[in-house]
């Protein structure tokens, strides 16, 4: 390992660097549309709930109806008996029945049109918020375009430097590199480090004068001993 080994992880450094600064460059940009999808995403989780108590009123105004029939039959049998009654008694019996079977048939009815309201109330809230999600997602698609249009020049560049990238990691030590990728992902641009002075020029922390002077020879690899970036 020489020098021109450590040029070679320059080099690797150089372009990976430079893919992670576009890839932060989009991520950034995806933010706003990652933003735009959970609203989004908020807005079309209030429709299950407006659902669930449309079925329900549905279902509660369907045997409301069924109720107000049966209760229709018994009035129409009761006015048929009572066409027939000859006794007073039975008479009296009779329109007394008749009496609490409307009045059932009334408070059935009552309720029927306070559900018929609450299910139109829901209809109502269950079409505007279609509205809004229909809005939303087509504003959705403006941002979605406007992302993919800003972020087109970064992805281009990211994919021109997959090829050089790859030589350039073909041709470096592969020693090296096994370092260099543990490294880069927390250190990024900065693995491969020129000393300052004599302070490493990433973690800035002194380095003995026998690692100076390796590093000065310039003939070995030589990493920082407190940080193990490479020193060149
Ligand atoms: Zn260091």
């Amino acid at each position: 390992m020489d020098l021109e080994s450590l040029d070679r992880l320059r080099e690797v450094q150089r372009i990976s660097s430079k893919i992670s600064l576009y890839q932060s460059e989009i991520a950034k940009r995806e933010k706003k549309l990652e933003i735009a999808l959970a609203d989004y995403q908020l807005l079309r989780d209030q429709m299950a709930p407006i659902e669930a108590r449309l079925g329900q009123g549905q279902s509660i105004a369907r045997k409301l109806e069924l109720d107000s029939k049966e209760a229709e039959a018994k009035i129409e049998k009761n006015r048929k008996q009572l066409d027939q009654a000859t006794q007073a008694t039975e008479f009296t019996g009779l329109k007394e029945q008749l009496a609490r079977f409307e009045q059932e048939k009334a408070a059935i009815e009552d309720s029927l049109i306070l559900v018929m309201e609450k299910i139109e109330e829901l209809r109502s809230q269950e079409s505007d918020l279609n509205k809004h999600i229909a809005e939303t997602e087509e504003q959705l698609e403006e941002i979605r375009a406007e992302v993919t249009e800003n972020t087109k020049d970064y992805r281009n560049e990211v994919e021109s430097l997959q090829k050089p990238l790859e030589h350039a990691r073909e041709v470096a030590d592969d020693e090296l590199l096994e370092t260099f990728d543990r490294l880069f992902p927390s250190l990024g641009a900065t693995v491969v480090v020129s000393l300052d002075g004599n302070a490493c020029g990433g973690c800035h922390l002194s380095v003995s004068s026998q690692v100076g002077e390796k590093v000065q020879a310039g003939i070995s690899v030589v990493n920082c001993p407190s940080c193990s970036r490479f020193l060149g």
